[in-house]
């Protein structure tokens, strides 16, 4: 599923609404230190549904949004936009052109649109579920994250690999269904409790 295009406008150091086209072949993006390179990585990633501000090196969400510079003013709103080419299916929608946009306002109200209409950012990140993308997936590696995992205890590695694996996934669905058979359990004894006093 080829990524078709990314849109950044008040996020971070892109003041000005800035469009990377990523045509077939390798997208190289370089630049000196500072002009912003990470913060198109995590442009990405906020509007895959990131929801941790430390993890895009912020305090508060609202700190992703351009703060001014000695020759502009601080900005209102972050607007990102990615597009994919959906044509394969990868993503479980019948689109075939699926465009994903994430706002935020400086009250800390925010936005999210799939092709243009709002929705939760819940349907956000169920679209990338099983995809191989989404704010979690391997195919975003941010700088830290190969140090982390060769220095990360051998459990906190496994649950890497797991992750990578597609595996955690099913532990996580296996504990809910676990959890919710607990509360049945619990409900048929009380019910039983019921019937019995009734009897
Ligand atoms: P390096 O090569 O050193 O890793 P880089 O090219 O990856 O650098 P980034 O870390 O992406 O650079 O960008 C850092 C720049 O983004 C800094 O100049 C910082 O001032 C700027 N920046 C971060 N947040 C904001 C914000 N909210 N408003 C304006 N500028 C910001």
């Amino acid at each position: 599923m080829p990524l078709k295009s990314l849109t950044i406008n008040g996020f971070k150091s892109f003041a000005d609404k800035t469009t990377i086209e990523f045509t077939s072949g390798i997208t190289g993006i370089v630049g000196p230190n500072g002009s912003g390179k990470s913060n198109i990585t995590e442009a990405i990633r906020w509007v895959m549904g990131e929801q941790s501000a430390k993890s895009l090196r912020g305090a508060h969400m609202p700190d992703i949004i351009f703060a001014g510079s000695a020759l502009r003013s601080a900005l209102n709103r972050a607007e990102v936009t990615l597009t994919f080419d959906n044509s394969d299916q990868t993503l479980k929608t019948e689109q075939k052109a699926v465009e994903i946009t994430r706002r935020l306002y400086r009250d800390g109200s925010s936005e999210f649109l799939f092709n243009h209409h709002h929705c939760r950012l819940r349907d956000i990140t169920d679209l990338f579920v099983d995809s191989g993308l989404g704010k979690e997936a391997f195919a975003i590696i941010s700088q830290g994250r190969v140090e982390q995992v060769f220095n990360s205890k051998p459990e906190d590695r496994r649950t890497i690999i797991e992750e990578a694996a597609g595996v955690f996934k099913y532990k996580q669905q296996k504990k809910q269904a676990e959890n919710e058979l607990a509360t049945t359990n619990e409900n048929l004894n009380r019910i039983a409790d019921i019937v019995s006093e009734l009897a």
